[in-house]
């Protein structure tokens, strides 16, 4: 056995040349969690792992040939934009394709047994493309794609992929509603763009009650994510009892992000790592593949990032206990909601 660490990142400083200076989603979130890794000296904890990029054929697991072709035409003829909120450069094309190889690289080496956990960093991010059409700052799903390779090479029948990301991650489920083999969990706000992730979506066909959505009011603290665990989410890979486990980690639940409005505190993120972290540990021998999402301001990204991977690491850095409110006031109950989803649950009721 080496001493090589079990956790690993991966990132590429090509993802730079992909940003918007007037955008939310732009270099400098890379550069900050990258910055403060360097700063704490955590580097030594960590596999460093550089991403290949991604090739047509890996990205036409999930994503069509037509919407693959458009994206490429589209960053070859300079166009600024893929839609209204997702910008393009003239580098665009290139650092989507790296943003989705970490993913695989990530995926590929918890896999192969080289990590325990291993956090892709990449840029763009993925969750909001859908299998036809970019959105959200997405180009191409990252996640999707390393869930649907993973199912293919390394014979998978059960990948259980959250998504803590606080905007609905519809592109990833769109491309698994119909597939039993990936339990898609995503906690997120409503209402908050993109608008989808009721709690009626369960999955259609085989899929059907292989998709749990928990759209919790904004204003939601540290305790209710922590319910969602505890009743929905730990119950869920009870009964699936996963092989792998995938996350969309994007921090924008973090109570001061410009983005969203819920009130995740560092504590919160360090317990959502470490909740998933005993269901890896219990179903899929630790294996976990994270990949970054969203999370814009910039001090708290990077803080929960490292939280996060401190967790999965089992480093003794203390969790930053900056006072985060509990929660605000709601329009609606959180703990209604969950009894909903856990109502509407095939899964749970089985
Ligand atoms: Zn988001």
């Amino acid at each position: 056995m080496s001493n090589k660490p079990q956790i690993g990142i991966v990132y590429h400083s090509d993802c730079f040349m992909h940003t918007n200076d007037n955008h939310p989603e732009r270099k400098e979130r890379l550069q900050a969690i990258l910055s403060q890794l360097e700063k704490e000296n955590l580097f030594s904890k960590l596999q460093s792992l550089p991403p290949a990029p991604a090739t047509a054929e890996e990205i036409g697991m999930v994503h069509t040939k037509q919407y693959i072709e458009y994206v490429h035409g589209l960053c070859e003829r300079r166009a600024p934009y893929l839609d209204p909120d997702t910008y393009l450069t003239p580098h665009s094309w290139d650092v989507a394709l790296l943003s989705a190889g970490g993913a695989l690289t990530a995926m590929r080496a918890v896999m192969d047994n080289k990590l325990k956990t291993c956090y892709s960093l990449g840029r763009p991010p993925g969750h909001h493309a859908e299998p036809n059409r970019g959105m959200g700052f997405c180009i191409f799903n990252n996640g999707a794609i390393a869930a649907r390779i993973a199912l293919e090479d390394y014979k998978l029948s059960r990948i259980l992929f959250l998504d803590w990301d606080v905007h609905h991650g519809n592109g990833t489920q769109k491309a698994f509603y119909h597939d039993p083999r990936v339990l898609f969990v995503s906690i997120h706000q409503s209402p908050a763009f993109p608008g989808t992730g009721h709690i009626n979506e369960i999955g259609e066909g085989e899929g059907q009650g292989y998709n749990v959505n928990i759209p919790l009011p904004p204003g939601c603290g540290d305790s209710h994510y922590a319910k969602t665990f505890e009743e929905i989410i730990i119950p869920l890979a009870d009964k699936f009892q996963p092989e792998l486990i995938m996350v969309s980690a994007g921090q924008d639940a973090y109570h001061e992000d410009p983005l969203a409005g819920m009130c995740i505190s560092f504590e919160g993120f360090a317990n959502m790592a470490r909740q998933t972290k005993q269901i890896a540990d219990k179903y899929a021998n630790g294996k976990t593949v994270l990949f970054l999402e969203g999370g814009y301001q910039l001090q708290g990204l990077s803080e929960a990032v490292i939280t996060i991977l401190a967790e999965f690491g089992g480093w003794k850095r203390p969790i930053n206990n900056e006072s985060a409110p509990n929660a605000a006031p709601m329009y609606e109950d959180p703990d209604e909601i969950i009894q909903a989803v856990k109502k509407a649950s095939i899964l749970l009721n089985l």
